[in-house]
């Protein structure tokens, strides 16, 4: 059976130029870039270049990359360290962390401990959209602030948020701010300094490199604890290098740089054309209606189950993700859905389909055939089931 892959948010394959370009470094180049000899040098040349190449995407230094093992490393590395870092410079005056309500988990879980550890935790809430209001954010900073974080764009729903309105935001009242550019890089623009961010954080495997690699934007003279100590990435991040992984994640970003404008247009009108098979079969689109990721779909069929959807589809090859559970597996609405006020027969059946890299017109009229007979099918089973 050909599978028709439309889980991009949840990850992407790798592309055979990105595979091509770390192989080297786990067969014959295997050295350690702190070493002095020739196989050091040449990882660590590789490491140098994939940094130049991160940091073209963002419009940044190279000196302003570090290499982290996931997106949820460099949140966490971006947010506790920041914290921290303003922590012990206030002796423990500045100790406040604002935070949206529709972040990644990674955030959500930090931010819990930290208020646990005796941080103080401001969440600031979401429209019906999952769009955070700039306002809300200037009214949650306080003298205490020591970072503000609100992802790029959400990975549930695809809001992109008003990011350098939050950024200027915070700039004026004198605190870092952090965006998770994790599911928006490739897809949006990524201009680091355009948008104002102090940090920023992506992953390589939300952009056709491996799993097990991210990094963060630090713009120059921001100081973080460090999470992971060592003396790698300039006392930043300590841990022998990643640099299969690196290397990858660097071939990606020029990829995602080079393609980017024609991968939008084109994941654009695969969107349009799932969107409107969607609503032919009575689906509900989720999100902003504008100021949303080119690839992401996230629908919902009133009073059906999400999760017996995703598997009726599974088993005819189309892979996508249930838009509704937690990731616990509960079958309860998602944070993001609770925030949006999602009422809980809408949120329950929800499916979200996420397109990139690879995916074709045929896929999407797969889909949507699948689709249909699918939904009628779960329809009749509820329908069944009060009888
Ligand atoms: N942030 C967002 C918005 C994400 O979607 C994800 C992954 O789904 C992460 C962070 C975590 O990235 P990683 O899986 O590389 O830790």
């Amino acid at each position: 059976m050909t599978r028709a892959y439309l889980d991009h948010n949840a990850t992407t394959p790798i592309r055979p130029e990105v595979l091509d370009t770390m192989l080297p470094y786990l067969k014959e180049s295997y050295g350690n870039p702190n070493s002095v000899h020739a196989l050091g040098q040449q990882a660590r040349a590789a490491v140098e270049a994939a940094r130049a190449q991160v940091a073209a995407l963002l419009n940044a230094d190279p000196e302003e990359i570090v290499f982290t093992s996931c997106g949820s490393e460099s949140d966490v590395l971006a947010i506790a360290g920041a914290a921290q870092r303003a922590w012990l410079a206030s002796s423990g005056e500045r100790r406040h962390v604002v935070v949206s309500a529709v972040e990644h988990e990674a955030v959500r879980q930090l931010t819990t401990g930290m208020r646990q550890r005796g941080f103080d935790i401001s969440i600031v809430p979401v429209d019906g959209t999952a769009r955070v209001d700039p306002a809300a954010v200037r009214a949650a900073i306080k003298p205490s602030t020591a970072v503000v974080s609100v992802m790029h764009a959400n990975n549930e729903v695809g809001t992109i948020q008003p990011i350098r309105e939050i950024a200027a935001i915070c700039k004026e009242r004198g605190t870092l701010f952090h965006t998770d550019a994790v599911q928006s890089a490739g897809k949006l623009a990524v201009d680091v300094r355009e948008l104002g961010a102090d940090l920023a954080s992506i992953s390589g495997h939300k952009i056709n490199a491996p799993k097990g690699i991210g990094a963060l934007y630090v713009r120059k003279g921001v100081a973080l604890s460090s999470i992971v100590t060592g003396n790698q990435e300039k006392n930043r991040r300590g841990g022998t290098e990643n640099v299969a992984g690196i290397a990858a994640l660097g071939k990606a970003c020029e990829l995602a740089r080079k393609e980017r404008e024609q991968h939008v247009r084109e994941l654009s009108a695969l969107r349009a054309r799932l969107e409107k098979g969607c609503l032919k079969h009575g689906g509900r689109v989720n999100g902003h209606p504008t100021e949303r990721l080119p690839g992401t779909c996230h629908v919902s069929f009133e009073g059906i189950d999400g999760h017996a959807l995703v598997i009726a589809l599974d088993l005819e090859g189309v892979c996508a993700s249930a838009g509704s559970a937690c990731s616990s597996g509960a079958a309860e609405p998602s944070h993001v859905l609770k925030a949006m006020g999602l009422s809980q027969d809408w949120a329950a059946g929800s499916v979200r389909f996420s397109l990139g890299w690879g995916n074709t017109a045929e896929d999407v009229d797969r889909t949507i055939e699948i689709l249909g007979p699918a939904v009628e099918k779960l329809r009749k089973a509820v329908v069944n089931s009060k009888c």
